[in-house]
Order: structure tokens, then C-alpha cells, then sequence
């Protein structure tokens, strides 16, 4: 075995441990519960918890955490030692099959959106035991559900894996009509690529921009950004490299299989990839992986920003979800080599379709994030208009269905819908159009919305939900059907119709593709908050209810913590450039100006015949500058207040949208300007260039 094999899963309790470490009975016993997604008895609980604490004491552990996903998006954890007093001043482990099902912490300060006032004020967390437990920093840490007593979703994993089961259920239904009568759970997987920047830690210190808010509120463009495209998937730097190598290392422990490292398209970014997993592992991994970037960048004199625009000018960073439902035996988004397989293959792809056509504003939403609203529709990423890239084999495909093909075949032969052999999707053939928000990629969608930062539960929620209303639909009008082969022909033929005007495999960020996709009548929902809104449509909150996956009271308290979000974070933007502009900017700009008047005299004493104009035209437009910034502090002020005594929440968030992001614009510009006209000595902190390229 080399070293990699070595050391991948090292610190992760995964089946092979348990198997090896619980007595016989109990891990079969225990991998019915989990493969059937039943409760564990206490019994059981107390036999793996005894296990799995002698496993992390001999990995090094003293303590244990419920480690869950609260509505912030990030993970929450709280540690607890195993050590219990024996009552003679000594001390053993401890670690009780209660202990590992539920916790208590409490966390009664994670936003909850009036949740907890109105119901119960505690929470409490369960074991997710479908995910597996792992050691890390002397801890171990416990993948945990966080409910309300009465309930209530309060994080990101719950929902996820009602989403799951939601899906599973809707796609055997289907399996059934297809004669399958083995499956029992079909699974959606997901792969998502992570983009982030590193740069040096030192000037990463001095810019309060980044600290407070992840990205930089102020810089002047350099001179050179990523034109050349000499960065993307360029050499790597040793710097960089050996950070890599060591992330690598300790993601692999985790059990978590990065595979793939590159240097992305913007100066500075790089992107890591793992292989795919089912959803609620790759959204724990994700977590995990976000987490690690920044430690291990950190032990390198690195900082790793996971922001979605760090830098204006040049492309910020995304994740792209990679998606797809299977079952232990087959991707049921592969195109097949049989008739039966085909028509299979086309019931899934044609229910993607449609639930992507039909609940675009809900896939809009799952990206929405104050940092995406830099990205999307910024010809970096997708735009705000959700489309659906297909390649041009499928295309022809769904064109021909469209027109009736399927129809017109049935009856020919059993279960053949009118395409006899599907082409092998070679994957050089179906992913070229970078510019698609939802692109077919041979086995798989690739939803390119999301932002580098967020969790990957909300898209996933919203992919598997809408798909299995899709899969629902379908099932209902099968099991009543007379003639299998018929119906389902008509049902994928009018689900084409209807959603046809969602396919697009034009180039997304060519300006008349807007124009282009208003008149087909698709969505453009330009910003986070209007996203954010329309959440809470009845039909949206009909659909996540008859799934199971989230009540009424969920989707308006999950809605109401999105418009909190997205303005405590437009407010601590604007405060933090407030700060820099009082009391880094401005100073540094009548230090210069000061300077420059000494200088200015000083020539003009030694040599009265001289001309100043120059000099003087250069401190007038500096001090005009000066001037320009100190008003838009004021009204930036100004503004900040006004918006700050709005009392409801949604146009609250409004307003620091459109008010309050407009005057932080206006007073960057000149302050911007400034930065190019001001001796480089004098300028308070790092530029762009020096973040940039300085590694
Ligand atoms: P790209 O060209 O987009 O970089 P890759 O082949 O590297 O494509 O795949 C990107 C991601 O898609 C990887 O994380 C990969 O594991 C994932 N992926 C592949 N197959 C599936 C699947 N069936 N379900 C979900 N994700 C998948
Ligand atoms: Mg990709």
C-alpha cells in the first residue's frame, strides 16, 4: 500500500472500522437500520457508541462533538470530554449510546427565524448516522440533524435528507413501472467543485476589508488581471503546491477524495474537486473542505478566501453541483444501450427538464447570496436566467420528441420511444458550453449557480424536491394507465412542449440571449433579494409540503433568515468601508497632500522661476477627490441610517440592495481613483497587484 492508501479514511469511522471493532450481530443489525433508514434501539446505540469511543481514544481524542448545520450555512460544534470522575480522584472515558444519538446544546443564539420563540426554546441534535463519524484536532465529531422539540428543522441537514427520501420514494415508483422490483432506495449524488483564492497572509492581515468581510471593498485595478489567461491551469506555484499537497493529505484522512487541483481563470484562484458521493456526505465533505482550506492555507502563512467576488475586475469563485440520482446498480441519468434503458434514461432526463423549467425561480433562489449577487450575470458565471444546456445529440433528441417522434414510434416496438439507440455521450462531446446555469454533462447536470462560499444543502434540497414532484406526476399518470408504452410516450411529449423554451445552448453571456430569453417568457430574477422573495409562493411552499420537506412555517422562517443575512451583511460592508475610507483613506490622502504642498513650496523657494502648474493641476484633482470621498462617506451615512429604520425585514433588504450597494459604489469610485493618483508610500494598505500576484 503507498502512503495515500494508507492514510485515506484514517480518522473516519466508516464501515470497515465498524465492522472490524462491533461484535458481529450488532454491525449487521446496525447496517439494516442505516441501509433502511430505520431508528436505532438503545441497545445498539450503546454497543457502536462504546465502539466508536475506544476508536477516537485510540486516535487521540478527549472529546467528542454533535457537529450540525445551522441556518448560517456554516457548521456549528461544541465539545464535550469523554472523562467521567470515578469518585476517587481519578478519572475513565465515558461515552453513552444516548450520548451519541442525541445532544442538547444550547444553541439558542443560531438564527432560527421566530422558530424557537414561537414553538420550543431549546434544540436538540440527532446522530445522522448515515454519514459517518471522524476524528479531527482531538475531537470527535459526530454528523447531527438540529430540530426543534416540536420538529422543526433548525439547520441544513434535516431538510436535505428529507429531500432525499423524498426523491428515492418518487424515483422506485418509477423504477416499479419500469419492472424493477429489486430497488429500494435510490440515492442523489453529487459532485462539487470548490473554487477559492489564497493569497499572502501578511497582506491579507492589513487589508480590514478582507478580515471584516471576505472581500475587498476598495482596490484600483492592476495592470495587468487575467487577460493573458496565463493563470488558468497554469504551472502551479511551490508555494501553492505544497499547500495543496497537505490539503490533500488531510482531506484524504477524512475520508474525503479529492481528486482534482488547478489553477482557475482569475489570478490567485485555484479550484479543488472531489469525486462524488451522495448528497448528504458530499454536503458534510463540502463543509469540511471549506473548513480545511482555510486552516491548512493558514498553517502556510496563506490565507484562502472562499468569497464569491474577492476581487472586482476578475472572476470570482463558484461551485458547480454536480448532480445525479442511482441506484446501487446504475446512474439513472446515463443514457443506456437498450430500448428499456433509453426510455428510462429519457423519463429522468425529461423529469429534469421539466422541474428545472417549471421551478426555475426556486433553483434561482438556492444560489442567492449577497456575495453571488456579484457574480451571476457578471459574464464570469451564469447568468440570473436559469436555462438548460443539453449538447447537441440530446438536443436533436428532445427537438424530435417534440414534434411528435415519440408518438409517432410507439407501438413499433415494446418500451422503444422512438429512439432506438442513444449515443454514448463522450464528455469532451456535452461540456463545452461554460456559460450554461444547468449544463447536461454526459451522466449528470451541472448546476453552475452556486457560490463558493454557500452550502450545497440548499440546491440540493431544492433539485431533489422539484425532481421528485416531477417523478410524482409521472408515477400517478403511469399506475393508472392502461397502455404503459403510450402514456408515457405522451406524458414525455407534452412535458417537452411545455418546457422546451428552458433548453438553450446559445452562449448565456451574450447580451441577446436576456432579450432572447424574455421573449421565450424565462425568469430574470437579477438579484438575491428578489430571489429571496418569491420563496414563500404558494406553490413553491405547496411542493416543499407535499414532499415532506419543509412545512409552511420552515419556508417562511428559512425566508426570513435569507433577508436578515443578506442585510446584516450589506451593513457590515458598508461599516467597514466607512472605517477604511475615515480612518485609513482620507488621512492617508492629506498626508499625501501635505507632503506634496511641502514639496511643491520647497521647489518653489530654491527656484522661483519654476513652473508648478503640473504639480498643482495633480494636488487639485487629488484634493477634488478627497472632497468627492468625504461627501460620499456622508451620504453613505446618511443612507445607512435611513435604510436602518425600515421595520420590515423583506424591504429592508430591499433597500440595502438598492440603496445603500449604490452608495458604497459611489464612494469606491473616487476612492478607487485616489489610489492611482497617491504616492504608493503613502497608501494604506496592499493593492490589488500585491494580493494578486504577490504568493
Ligand atoms: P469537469 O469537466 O466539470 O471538471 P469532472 O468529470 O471532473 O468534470 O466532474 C466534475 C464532478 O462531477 C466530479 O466531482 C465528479 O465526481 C462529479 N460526478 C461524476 N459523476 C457524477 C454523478 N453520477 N453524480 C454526481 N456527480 C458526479
Ligand atoms: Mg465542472
Amino acid at each position: 500500500m503507498n502512503n495515500t492508501s494508507k492514510i485515506f479514511g484514517v480518522n473516519v469511522f466508516s464501515e470497515v472500522v465498524m465492522k472490524e471493532r462491533l461484535p458481529k450481530d450488532s454491525f449487521k443489525k446496525l447496517k439494516k437500520t442505516l441501509d433502511l433508514g430505520e431508528e436505532l434501539t438503545p441497545e445498539l446505540a450503546e454497543v457502536v457508541a462504546n465502539a466508536m469511543k475506544d476508536w477516537a481514544v485510540e486516535k487521540g481524542a478527549t472529546h467528542y462533538t454533535h457537529w450540525f448545520q445551522p441556518m448560517t450555512g456554516k457548521t456549528a460544534e461544541k465539545h464535550d470530554s469523554f472523562i467521567e470522575p470515578t469518585g476517587d480522584g481519578r478519572v475513565i472515558m465515558e461515552f453513552s449510546g444516548k450520548q451519541l444519538i442525541q445532544g442538547e446544546p444550547d444553541a439558542s443564539s443560531f438564527p432560527n427565524g421566530g422558530l424557537r420563540a414561537t414553538f420550543e426554546a431549546r434544540g436538540y441534535t440527532a446522530w445522522d448516522a448515515t454519514s459517518p463519524a471522524f476524528v479531527k484536532d482531538g475531537t470527535l465529531y459526530i454528523p447531527t440533524a438540529f430540530c426543534s422539540y416540536s420538529g422543526e428543522a433548525l439547520d441544513k441537514k434535516t431538510p436535505l435528507l428529507r429531500s432525499m427520501e423524498a426523491v428515492s420514494k418518487q424515483a422506485v415508483r418509477i423504477l416499479r413501472l419500469f419492472g424493477d422490483d429489486q430497488t429500494q432506495k435510490v440515492t442523489s449524488t453529487v459532485g462539487p467543485e470548490q473554487e477559492y483564492f489564497i493569497i499572502d497572509k501578511t497582506l491579507y492581515q492589513e487589508r480590514k476589508d478582507l478580515i471584516y468581510t471576505g472581500r475587498t471593498l476598495f482596490g484600483a485595478l492592476p495592470p495587468k488581471g487575467q487577460e493573458l489567461d496565463d493563470h488558468y491551469f497554469g504551472s502551479i506555484k511551490e508555494r501553492i503546491s505544497a499547500f495543496m499537497k497537505e490539503l490533500d493529505e488531510e482531506l484524504w484522512k477524512l475520508g474525503i477524495s479529492s481528486k482534482t487541483k488547478h489553477n482557475e481563470v482569475a489570478p490567485a484562484q485555484h479550484e479543488m474537486a472531489p469525486i462524488f458521493t451522495t448528497t448528504n456526505i458530499a454536503t458534510d465533505h463540502n463543509q469540511l473542505v471549506m473548513d480545511t482550506l482555510i486552516k491548512v492555507a493558514n498553517r502556510h502563512e496563506l490565507a484562502c478566501l472562499l468569497h464569491e467576488k474577492p476581487f472586482a475586475g476578475v472572476n470570482g469563485s463558484g461551485k458547480h453541483n454536480n448532480w445525479s440520482l442511482g441506484t446501487d446498480k446504475a446512474n439513472l441519468l446515463e443514457p443506456g444501450i437498450t430500448p428499456h434503458q433509453n426510455a428510462r434514461f429519457l423519463t429522468f432526463l425529461v423529469a429534469t427538464i421539466a422541474a428545472v423549467g417549471r421551478y426555475a425561480p426556486l433553483l434561482r433562489l438556492s444560489a442567492a447570496s449577497p456575495g453571488n449577487d456579484h457574480r451571476l450575470g457578471a459574464n464570469e458565471a451564469p447568468p440570473a436566467i436559469i436555462s438548460i444546456f443539453l449538447g447537441e445529440q440530446l438536443t436533436d433528441i428532445i427537438n424530435q420528441i417534440k414534434d411528435g417522434a415519440l408518438t409517432s414510434c410507439t407501438g413499433q416496438t415494446k418500451m422503444d420511444l422512438g429512439v432506438k439507440t442513444l449515443p454514448k455521450f463522450a464528455k469532451d462531446v456535452t461540456d463545452r458550453n461554460r456559460t450554461s446555469p444547468f449544463a447536461f454533462t454526459g451522466n449528470k447536470f451541472e448546476f453552475r449557480m452556486v457560490g463558493s462560499t454557500m452550502s450545497i444543502s440548499g440546491p440540493n434540497i431544492v433539485l431533489n424536491t422539484i425532481v421528485a414532484e416531477l417523478l410524482s406526476e409521472i408515477a400517478d399518470e403511469l399506475e393508472k394507465a392502461d397502455d404503459f408504452n403510450s402514456t408515457l410516450s405522451e406524458i414525455i411529449e407534452k412535458l417537452v412542449k411545455e418546457n422546451f423554451n428552458v433548453i438553450f445552448d446559445g452562449d448565456g453571456y451574450d447580451p441577446s440571449w436576456i432579450d432572447e430569453a424574455e421573449k421565450r417568457g424565462l425568469p430574470n430574477i437579477k438579484t438575491s433579494v428578489e430571489a429571496i422573495e418569491v420563496f414563500s409562493r404558494p406553490e413553491y411552499v405547496e411542493v416543499f409540503e407535499k414532499h415532506g420537506v419543509f412545512t409552511k412555517l420552515e419556508v417562511l422562517a428559512r425566508q426570513e433568515i435569507m433577508f436578515e443575512e443578506y442585510e446584516k451583511t450589506i451593513n457590515i460592508e458598508a461599516l467597514t468601508m466607512l472605517q477604511i475610507a475615515k480612518r485609513e483613506i482620507l488621512p492617508a490622502v492629506v498626508r499625501y497632500s501635505g507632503a506634496l504642498a511641502k514639496d511643491m513650496s520647497a521647489i518653489a523657494s530654491v527656484l522661483p522661476e519654476a513652473d508648478l502648474t503640473t504639480q498643482k493641476d495633480h494636488l487639485l484633482k487629488v484634493t477634488e477627490l478627497y472632497a468627492k470621498s468625504v461627501k460620499a462617506v456622508e451620504n453613505l451615512e446618511k443612507v445607512l441610517a435611513e435604510v436602518k429604520s425600515i421595520e420590515a425585514v423583506a424591504e429592508q433588504a430591499k433597500a440595502f440592495k438598492f440603496k445603500v450597494c449604490d452608495a458604497m459604489q459611489t464612494l469606491r469610485v473616487p476612492c478607487d481613483e485616489l489610489e492611482t493618483l497617491v504616492d504608493e508610500e503613502f497608501w494604506p494598505f496592499p493593492s490589488y497587484g500585491d494580493l494578486l500576484f504577490r504568493v
